[in-house]
């Protein structure tokens, strides 16, 4: 009889590795356990009354890099090239980032010259940190926290200014908490090896092997920032379900696992509630907080170390307004949290992907909220109405874009604990969790945003990793 590998958490992410266990040669039997009723995790798109679409969780994935070129691949495997909606290199998504900072946008530099040309909220032109950069001796200790490590080499301001608005974007975290070497693998890696950021982004970590497909050239020579799809990122877990059902995995929706323990012979046995299954391995692809609670006594130390990986909130506030335009056209922007602790940024939807603009066309935007304000909401147990978030959202668009006029439609939704926070040592959990997993021999693989990175691109090549070490050998793709 075949094995039986259960996947639990239908995201992203569980989906992925489901995908790449059955396009094996020989693959085994998968069943995907998801607790809620649908599938894709917090990668969720919803309809507007006029077509609009509106993302609740993710809006954009990168093309570039191995790991965003597989993901193309996957999109081309499932039949969905002519759903993808590009964002071109030339396009202002693609080349105009803003902070908001002093109470006015600024553009982000680009290019040499915008390096060299005084760029305001920075004191001195981008060139100066450049230069620190180049003659900063390399750190020593194996880990440190983001806004050390860029202080150390970019000087106060790009520290206090510009990572610290980019842990607030990527992470909704605090660079002064989040470590360099988890949460910027390659920025660590390039001191480690190059001494300098720079040089190694100048000298590079050599290429590493990448797939090739008709979609992955265009969006190379189209130099693509991100894409999404025609229906919204939603129709991505959507085309994962039709293709694994269609190849035989059974998926089981609203069935939260409630205990996983271990059976002479060394199986496991799933718990469900009123009924369970039996498997001879296991994937997490669910948060590792909630993985700990779900392990037997025999994992109590693998459990203890999950149990450390928190995550953070983020209230999503989806904004409309008809009649209404941006000062300026870009990708959006960060806030940094001297200058709010509550609004992380805004998206400016519109801008990036018109096509999901409804019709008649209204400005679409997303209002990220989180941060210090929000976890003290949340510490001091406070009543988080969807008016609170609204309110700010709102206010926040009229200050910092000028959207004076109330929006025509408005969606709501906090999202607890979504982003997993990869605080100074966060290596050594997981160092520590892969050395139990190995002297025990358990017949578990970890995946999803809690190890080894958040975007969809990183969940998705942890659920490809995940699918390769349980078959031993890379699948099929
Ligand atoms: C607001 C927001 C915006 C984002 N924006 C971007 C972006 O623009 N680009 C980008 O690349 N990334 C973005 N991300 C990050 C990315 O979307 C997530 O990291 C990724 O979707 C996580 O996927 P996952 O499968 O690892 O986890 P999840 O999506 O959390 O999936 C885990 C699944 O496990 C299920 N589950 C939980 N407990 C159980 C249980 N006991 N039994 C069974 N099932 C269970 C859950 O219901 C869920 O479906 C964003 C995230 C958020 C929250």
């Amino acid at each position: 009889m075949g094995r039986t590998v259960v996947v639990l958490g239908g995201g992203i992410s569980g989906l992925a590795a489901s995908y790449h266990l059955i396009r094996a040669s020989c693959p085994p039997k998968v069943v995907l356990v998801e607790g809620s009723k649908r599938l894709g995790g917090w990668i969720r798109s919803v309809r507007g009354p006029d077509g609009a679409i509106f993302e609740l969780g993710p809006r954009g994935i990168r093309p570039a890099g191995a790991l965003g070129a597989r993901t193309l691949l996957m999109v081309s495997e499932l039949g969905l090239d002519s759903q993808v909606l590009p964002v071109r290199g030339d396009h202002p998504a693609a080349q105009n980032r803003f902070l908001y900072v002093g109470g006015a946008l600024h553009a982000l530099p680009s290019g040499i010259r915008g390096l060299l040309r005084p760029s305001p909220p920075f004191s001195k032109p981008l060139f100066w940190a450049g230069l620190r950069e180049l003659t900063t001796p390399r750190g020593k200790d194996p880990d440190e926290t983001v806004h050390s490590f860029a202080q150390r080499r970019l000087g106060p301001e790009v520290a206090s200014l510009a990572m610290d608005s980019l842990c607030r974007g990527v992470f909704a975290g605090n660079s002064r908490e989040l470590s360099i070497r988890s949460c910027f693998p390659s920025l660590f890696q390039a001191e480690q090896t190059h001494r300098s950021i720079l040089l190694g982004l100048l000298l590079g970590a050599g290429r590493s092997p990448q797939p090739d497909s008709a979609l992955i050239r265009q969006a190379r020579a189209e130099r693509w920032s991100q894409w999404s799809l025609r229906g919204g990122l939603e129709t991505l877990p959507q085309a994962l379900n039709t293709y694994l059902t269609s190849r035989g995995v059974s998926i089981l929706k609203g069935q939260p696992v409630c205990g996983l323990s271990l059976q002479a012979g060394g199986r496991w046995k799933v718990s469900l509630g009123h009924s369970s299954l039996e498997a001879d391995h296991i994937i997490s692809a669910v948060p590792a907080s909630v993985l700990s609670k779900l392990l037997p006594t025999e994992a109590a130390p693998l459990a203890r170390a999950l149990s450390t990986i928190t995550a953070v909130s983020v209230a999503v506030v989806n904004l409309q307004y008809q009649g209404a335009r941006l000062p300026v056209q870009g990708f959006g922007h960060l806030v940094p949290s001297s200058e709010d602790p509550g609004i992380l940024g805004i998206v400016y939807d519109s801008v990036a992907f018109p096509e999901h603009d409804g019709s008649p066309p209204g400005l679409r935007l997303t209002v990220m909220l989180g941060g210090s304000w929000l976890q003290m909401l949340e510490a001091k147990g406070c009543v988080l109405s969807q008016e609170l978030f609204q309110q700010k959202a709102e206010k926040a668009a009229a200050t910092q874009l000028g959207l004076k006029e109330p929006p025509s439609h408005c969606l709501v939704h906090l999202h607890k604990n979504s982003i997993p926070q990869y605080t100074l040592g966060h290596w050594q959990k997981l160092e520590s969790a892969t050395q139990f997993l190995a002297a025990q021999k358990l017949p578990l693989t970890l995946a999803g945003a809690s190890y080894e990175g958040v975007a969809v691109n990183d969940c998705i090549e942890s659920g490809r990793q995940a699918a390769v070490q349980v078959l031993g050998i890379e699948p099929n793709s």
